[in-house]
C-alpha cells in the first residue's frame, strides 16, 4: 500500500479533502494510507514555535529547520520514502506526467510551507523534489498538497471506478478531454450532438478524437504535438 505522510502547521486545513468521495474511498478501500503531521508537535521548545525572523532582517516568518528535520528523520527512521515534496511557488509546475509518475512510485513526504516559506537548508538538504501547483501565491502549502494528492491518488490502479475512467481524462495523451452530454436528449431546444446517440460505437470513438483534438488545437495549442 502506497502511504503519503503530509507536514504542516495547520493539518486542520488540508484534512476535509481526504474525507469525501473519491480519496475517502480510496482509503477506505485500503489502496492509499493518509497521514497528518502538526510540526508543532515536533517544535524542541516550551511555546511550539516553529517559525522565526529572518536572517538579515526583512520582514515575513520562515519556518525553522529543526521541527521539520526532526519529523522527516522519525518518518524515515520507520519506512522509505520515494520522494520527500515541498509545495512551493518557485517549484517544478505540476502537470499530469508527474502525477503519473508519481503514482506508480511508493511512499510520500508531502511538506507544507507557511509565512515565507521555509528555510533554505531544508530544500538543500531534506527535499526531494519542488512541486508547485501554479503561477501564483497562496498563503499555506496545505492547498497545493491536497491538489498534488488528488491528482496523484486517483490515478493509483483501483481507485477510480469506470464511471470515471483517468484514461480518459484532459492532459493523458498530451490532448484535451472531448466534450461530455447526458440526459436529456433535448433541453429547450438545445439538442445533444446526434451521433452520440446513435449507438455506433466506432463513430462515436471517432467524433470524440475529432473534437478532442478540435478542442486542444483551440484552447490548448501548446500542448498539442
Ligand atoms: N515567500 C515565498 C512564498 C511563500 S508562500 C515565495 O515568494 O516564493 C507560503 C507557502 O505556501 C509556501 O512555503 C508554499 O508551501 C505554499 N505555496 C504558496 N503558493 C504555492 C504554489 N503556487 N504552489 C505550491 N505551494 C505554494
Amino acid at each position: 500500500m502506497v502511504r503519503i505522510d503530509i507536514i504542516s502547521v495547520l493539518p486542520e486545513l488540508i484534512e476535509s479533502p481526504f474525507n469525501a468521495s473519491i480519496i475517502k474511498r480510496a482509503i477506505e478501500k485500503k489502496i492509499i494510507e493518509v497521514h497528518f503531521h502538526n510540526l508543532k508537535d515536533y517544535a524542541s521548545n516550551k511555546r511550539k514555535q516553529v517559525d522565526d525572523y529572518q536572517f538579515g532582517g526583512g520582514s515575513g516568518m520562515v519556518m525553522m529547520i529543526e521541527p521539520i528535520n526532526k519529523c522527516i528523520d522519525l518518518l524515515k527512521t520507520k519506512r522509505s520514502y520515494k520522494e520527500i515534496i515541498y509545495m512551493t511557488p518557485d517549484g517544478n509546475m505540476l502537470t499530469q506526467k508527474i502525477a503519473n509518475k508519481l503514482s506508480i512510485e511508493g511512499n510520500l513526504i508531502v511538506l507544507c510551507g507557511h509565512y515565507k516559506g521555509v528555510d533554505q537548508r531544508v530544500r538543500d538538504e531534506l527535499i526531494t523534489m519542488e512541486i508547485s501547483i501554479g503561477d501564483y501565491v497562496l498563503s499555506g502549502g496545505e492547498l497545493p498538497a491536497a491538489v498534488l494528492c488528488d491528482s496523484i491518488i486517483r490515478l493509483i490502479p483501483g481507485v477510480l471506478g469506470d464511471e470515471t475512467s483517468a484514461l480518459s481524462d484532459s492532459f493523458q495523451d498530451d490532448m484535451l478531454a472531448p466534450p461530455v452530454y447526458t440526459r436529456p436528449a433535448n433541453f429547450e431546444n438545445l439538442e445533444v450532438p446526434k451521433i452520440l446517440l446513435s449507438g455506433n460505437k466506432a463513430k462515436i470513438e471517432e467524433w470524440r478524437e475529432e473534437k478532442a483534438l478540435e478542442r486542444t488545437k483551440k484552447m490548448r495549442p501548446d500542448i498539442f504535438n
